[in-house]
C-alpha cells in the first residue's frame, strides 16, 4: 500500500497557493467508471460512484506533477491532501495536472486502495461499491507528523488521519 504523507514547510513560487483554489474536476481519460464530484460530509469535495463498481477493479489513476521529496517539503502542508508519496524520492502533486483522484477523501474504513504499478498510482475498489457511494481511501499519514483530525464517521475511526504509533 502506498503512503500519503504530509510534509512541512512553506510553499514559495508555485502557481496555486491555496488548495481551495484547485478547481474540482474529474479527467474522464483517467476514469474507468462513471464518477461524479460533489460536496462531501467528510471534507469539502468528494468523488462518488455513478454506477456500481465490482471489487478489485481499477477505478481511476492518481495523476499529477512528479516532484522530488525536497520540492514536496517546500510545497508544504497547505497542499497536504494533494500530495501522494510515491516512493522514498518521488511525490505526486495532484493539485497540478490531477485526474480528480486527489479529491477522494480519507476514511479509516475505505472502499478504495492505492496500488503503485510501474510508477503509476492506481486506485482500486476493495469491495462492491454501490452507485451513489462516496469513494474513500486510507491516506495512512505517518504517526510522527502533525496530527490531522479525522471526520470520516466510520465505526473504526482512528480519530486522526495519521496512523497510530
Ligand atoms: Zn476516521
Amino acid at each position: 500500500m502506498a503512503v500519503k504523507k504530509k510534509s512541512s514547510g512553506q510553499s514559495a513560487s508555485i502557481a496555486i497557493e491555496d488548495p481551495a483554489a484547485h478547481e474540482p474536476k474529474l479527467d474522464p481519460r483517467h476514469c474507468k467508471f462513471r464518477l461524479r464530484l460533489a460536496p462531501s460530509a467528510i471534507h469539502r469535495w468528494g468523488v462518488y460512484a455513478e454506477e456500481r463498481i465490482p471489487p478489485y477493479r481499477k477505478i481511476i489513476e492518481y495523476t499529477g506533477e512528479r516532484i522530488s521529496r525536497r520540492e514536496a517539503k517546500r510545497r508544504g502542508e497547505r497542499r497536504l491532501h494533494y500530495l501522494f508519496t510515491l516512493d522514498s524520492y518521488w511525490t505526486i502533486d495532484g493539485a497540478v495536472g490531477g485526474s480528480g483522484a486527489e479529491f477522494i477523501n480519507h476514511c479509516c474504513e475505505p472502499n478504495v486502495q492505492s496500488q503503485v504499478v510501474k510508477g503509476h498510482i492506481l486506485y482500486k475498489s476493495m469491495r462492491w461499491i454501490e452507485k451513489g457511494e462516496e469513494l474513500t481511501v486510507d491516506y495512512h499519514f505517518p504517526h510522527d507528523v502533525e496530527k490531522v483530525p479525522c471526520a470520516c464517521g466510520a465505526s473504526a475511526c482512528r480519530g486522526t488521519i495519521n496512523l497510530k504509533d
